[in-house]
């Protein structure tokens, strides 16, 4: 999606879930969201996979590398980005995507025969790095606290408890004060994370 040109139907991950779930065999129709067009329109792309894949829709990735908003830059993966492409990974390895790891880049043309095969071998190459970046992450003692810390954990835990009635939750006190006192605790996670990428860690 996001092919970039004039005026596009269905420009993002959101748009193609949203008309997707309106088709009389959506179960047929899927997504395959690709680096480049996401950034090239300011967009997440770890993100926009963390959302199909939620809706299980993510059937196929196109993975490349691009540097902010400007033409469809197809650089190989890894090449563009690079925190971008550390978030990718890390939820194509632990987001329950399933599919191939697909890589949909264009060497320069200058480049001879010898090049693009060097540019495709860097594409797999950059992505196993940053696997192993990504595990050794999510290995982290001081990670795994730090996710704790953020509550990440209790993202999917539903604000009604089994067994807890409207009335019971209507009936809780609620100290905004104490809630405002809150951190989130992304800052301390997001560093953790480019440590590792940045290999001092
Ligand atoms: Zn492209």
């Amino acid at each position: 999606m996001n092919e970039p040109r004039g005026d596009i139907l269905l420009p993002t991950i959101g748009h193609a879930l949203a008309f997707i779930n309106e088709l009389e065999h959506s179960e047929l129709v899927g997504l395959n969201p690709e680096v480049g067009h996401e950034e090239m329109a300011s967009l997440n792309y770890a993100h926009g996979l963390a959302q199909a894949l939620w809706h299980g829709k993510l059937f196929h990735i196109d993975l490349n590398g691009q540097t902010g908003p400007r033409y469809d830059q197809d650089l190989r993966f890894g090449a563009g980005n690079a925190r971008g492409a550390f978030w990718t990974v890390d939820i194509v390895e632990n987001g329950g995507y399933d599919g191939p790891r697909h890589f949909d880049f264009k060497p320069p043309r200058t480049e001879d025969m010898d090049g693009v095969w060097e540019s495709a071998r860097a594409c797999m190459r950059n992505y196993l790095i940053l696997r192993d970046k990504v595990r050794a992450f999510r290995a982290d003692p001081e990670v795994q606290q730090a996710l704790r810390d953020a509550r990440v954990d209790q993202l999917a835990v539903p604000t009604v408890a089994p067994g807890e009635s409207l009335a019971d939750l209507r009936a809780e006190a609620f100290d905004p004060d104490a809630a405002a006192q809150r951190g989130m605790g992304f800052e301390r996670l997001d560093q953790l994370a480019l440590e590792h990428l940045y290999g001092v860690r």
